[in-house]
């Protein structure tokens, strides 16, 4: 409340109320940040002292601005509106979207409850789920996600009519990944999406729709999100900037329904706070000076596509979206063995499969490669070696990459 009371306040005013340390105290003055583009950054001493105070825990007003009508632009959701007055969707800013997902599922899931997603799935979610003692139930997927038929097959064992009742046990809420998945690079298709929002319907469930790889989709136009699909006010959609512009600075959104939004907001006041100000300031800077255009641009030069071919030691399908590629290692049981006895020693790093099952002692031939941080250098060297290859092409400096499980097959 103070802060809505301060941010509507003339300059001039002497505060003695709140809690904000002096910031003469602090020992930095000033900032400038250089660009790749040669731009600059820039905090002079007034800016980098709002940079270095508390701020508002569900985001600064100007971030929060831009935000929104990107939200607005790429998705166009049905119910929304940011008015305060009708507003039935509301946004926050989060410190990644881990932080808003971690809180999403606290604020909704009790002890007991079954809640609904599709393994193997991020193991920072079941890493979030976990703790809260829920059942989870996975729902078959393939290639293109989560499949509506399983979904409807699973939810059969309710009566869509009772699950309002006291002491009914039917899932409230539907977690996916619905682009380049982590860690199957699977990407869900719209008549997919479609379905499952109108299962979501009939059960009267939220779907959380956590999409950080949206922006990394290689097949334009990018596919239609449940946001944008959500006349009920039934989506809870994470975003993040840490595939895109930052994975350290940790900046994510949380975008749905206002008292939803409201209660992690209420989290965040309680726990971190806010996002660091100094870091929300100077992403806000960059986006206002690039706009939206100068944004797309920044995420089209991100832009990947990748061609993967099957060979006698993997399979895999090719990922439309994302990093991350889930190779099926042939003739292999367990691959968390082999990648903690052999993968050092071979000098190969792979995420053994297990870790994104529901339950993880459950043996699992899969492996996930990430396909964003090899250098050419790596590949010429991996190449040499490699039975198996992944070409990615992009328009920025990561030309090519070739990656090899060769090595830490052989003679396993
Ligand atoms: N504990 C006490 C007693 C405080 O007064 C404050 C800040 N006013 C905090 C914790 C939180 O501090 P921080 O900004 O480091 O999260
Ligand atoms: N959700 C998924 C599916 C992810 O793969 C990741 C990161 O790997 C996250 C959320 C967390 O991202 P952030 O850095 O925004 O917290």
């Amino acid at each position: 409340m103070l802060t809505e009371l301060q941010q509507r306040s003339p300059p001039s005013l002497i505060s003695l109320a709140g809690g904000a340390p002096n910031p003469n105290t602090f020992p930095f003055q000033s900032a400038s940040i250089q660009l790749k583009d040669g731009k600059m950054v820039t905090f002079d001493e007034t800016a980098m002292k709002r940079a270095l105070q508390y701020s508002a825990s569900n985001g600064i007003p100007e971030l929060l601005t831009w935000m929104k009508n990107l939200q607005k632009d790429l998705h166009n959701p049905p119910t929304i509106s940011y008015s305060p007055e009708e507003g039935q969707m509301d946004m926050c800013v989060t410190t990644g979207s881990q932080e808003g997902l971690c809180k999403v599922f606290e604020m909704l899931v009790n002890p007991g409850d079954n809640v609904l997603l599709d393994a193997p799935t991020y193991s920072g979610t079941l890493a979030a789920l976990q703790p809260l003692g829920c059942n989870l139930i996975n729902i078959p997927s393939d290639h293109h996600g989560m499949i509506p038929a399983a979904l409807k097959e699973t939810l059969s064992r309710w009566d869509p009519l009772e699950v309002h009742k006291p002491g009914s046990t039917a899932p409230k809420i539907l977690y996916t990944i619905p682009n380049g998945g982590n860690p199957t690079g699977a990407s869900m298709t719209t008549e997919r999406k479609k379905d499952v929002y109108e299962l979501a319907q009939q059960y009267d469930m939220l779907i959380i729709e956590d999409d950080p790889y949206y922006f990394l989709q290689f097949e334009k136009p990018w596919a239609p999100t449940f946001l944008s699909m959500d006349v009920d006010g039934r989506i809870i959609r994470t975003d993040s900037f840490s595939k895109i512009l930052s994975s350290g600075l940790r900046l994510g959104f949380v975008t749905g329904p206002k008292p939803l939004v409201d209660h992690v907001v209420l989290h965040i006041q309680a726990s971190t706070m806010h996002t660091s100000t100094f870091t929300q300031l100077m992403v806000s800077q960059l986006l206002h000076s690039w706009g939206q255009k100068g944004f797309l641009q920044h995420i089209d030069g991100c832009d990947a596509a990748c061609t993967a071919g099957l060979t006698d030691v993997a399979e895999w399908h090719t990922p439309s979206a994302g990093m991350f590629l889930w190779m099926k290692l042939k003739g292999i049981a367990d691959t968390q063995q082999l990648i903690m006895e052999k993968a050092l020693e071979k000098e190969v790093l792979l995420v053994p499969g297990g870790v994104f099952m529901i339950n993880s002692s459950d043996p699992c031939p899969y492996v996930r490669a990430a396909f964003s941080l090899s250098t050419p250098e790596q590949i010429d060297e991996v190449y040499t070696t490699s039975t198996i290859t992944t070409q990615i092409n992009t328009r920025t400096d990561l030309l090519s990459f070739t990656f090899s499980v060769h090595r830490l097959s052989e003679d396993s």
